[in-house]
């Protein structure tokens, strides 16, 4: 017994299924799984796609989610002294999230990229003031 393969262009990409061989012809009818790789989306398409599959409040509980990993994998590389391995995969789930929301919730990008320019701005003016304090002490 074996597989046989059957490979179909979708338009959006590539899909394969598998199909398991049998000796028994009744048995013969298409088996096995799908793989389907979307070859021909961006990955901006992709995460479109799963964000609309999901829908926004669903995703929100996905993002809380994702971020308490995260926080996890911060603080045992705080306690380790070494980041982990983990950290990686994390932030990468943290950031397909976010992108998720921004499109799901209409969020401006350049709103966004206003308060991160304000809240560096104000952790440097931070930064100054605590060098000026230690100075003057
Ligand atoms: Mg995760």
């Amino acid at each position: 017994m074996g597989f046989l393969a059957q490979i179909g262009w979708t338009g959006t990409g590539i899909s394969i299924w598998l199909r398991k061989e049998s000796t028994n012809s009744k048995e013969s009818k298409m088996e096995g799984f799908k793989y389907q790789d979307n070859l021909l989306q961006t990955r901006e398409d992709k995460v479109k796609l799963i964000a609309d599959r999901y829908g926004l409040f669903h995703q929100l509980g996905k993002l809380s989610e994702e971020c308490s990993e995260l926080s996890i994998e911060c603080i045992k590389s705080i306690n380790t002294g070494k980041v982990t391995r983990e950290i990686v995969q994390e932030i990468a789930d943290v950031e397909i999230m976010i992108a998720q929301i921004k499109y799901l919730a209409g969020l401006d990008d350049a709103l966004i990229e206003g308060a991160k320019t304000y809240k560096i701005n104000r952790q440097i003016m931070r930064i100054q003031k605590e060098d000026n304090y230690v100075q003057m002490s």
